[in-house]
């Protein structure tokens, strides 16, 4: 199957209401290309280098979004190219990644990434956190970001009880959020959902999913 055809697969299992971004981390520009001549517009990059390369070289109507971990040291690279951060996993990110749009002149929307995943190795907020954070208005000092919704990541397991159980902890999430903080205008994302398991992120209530292998195939190895 072509990638063209993986595409009309996928946004046909989307329906209308949920966006869906390419995750094109280590792809050469080829199936991006591809991707893009197909109608695919959002694209996903884990890694500031390649984001810094790629986005130059790709038409600039492409929607960027970050969706790796962002050390501080590479806001600068990243801001200038991505149009969404949605892995924004601490305050104190948020905060630089608002001084760096201000430095590039520009506003920027980010994610709140959320973490409800056993494994240790993912980062994100926890959600008591993530709700106190909005319960204080933490947004409220932001001048050139604009917080779109939040961004998370079921259990890597083939038990796809609790896949659907983390899917459904992050939909609430999302609308306790949304309860407490009602004058966040423009805060209408919950991100989640890949190759793997984007049928339960469906059946959970996403709006935004995030694929991969489903678009390209299996990645190149880096
Ligand atoms: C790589 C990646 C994806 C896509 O993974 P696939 O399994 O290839 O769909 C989605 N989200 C994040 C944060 C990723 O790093």
């Amino acid at each position: 199957m072509s990638i063209a055809d993986n595409i009309t697969l996928a946004k046909n299992a989307l329906g209308p209401g949920v966006s869906l971004v390419a995750v094109s981390k280590y792809q050469p520009l080829g199936p991006i290309t591809e991707a893009y001549d197909a109608g695919q517009r959002l694209f996903g990059e884990n890694h500031a280098q390649e984001l810094q390369v790629k986005a130059p070289a790709l038409p600039p109507d492409i929607e960027w979004h970050f969706i790796g971990h962002l050390q501080s040291n590479k806001i600068a690279h990243v801001v200038p190219h991505a149009q969404y951060i949605d892995s924004v996993d601490t305050e104190k990110l948020l905060y630089k990644i608002d001084d760096a749009a201000q430095r590039a002149g520009k506003t920027i929307n980010v994610l709140m990434q959320v973490r409800v995943a056993d494994e240790l190795s993912k980062t994100g907020f926890t959600p008591l956190a993530l709700l106190r954070f909005f319960a204080q208005r933490g947004y409220d000092r932001l001048k050139a970001t604009r917080i779109r919704g939040i961004m998370g990541m079921a259990t890597n397991t083939p038990n796809k009880e609790r896949v659907d159980q983390d899917m459904r902890r992050i939909r609430a999430i999302y609308d306790e959020i949304r309860h407490i903080a009602p004058d966040l205008h423009g805060f209408d994302i919950v991100s989640m959902g890949m190759s793997q398991d984007y049928p339960e992120a469906l059946a959970a209530g996403t709006t935004m999913v995030r694929l991969g292998t489903a678009i390209f195939g299996p990645r190149p190895q880096k």
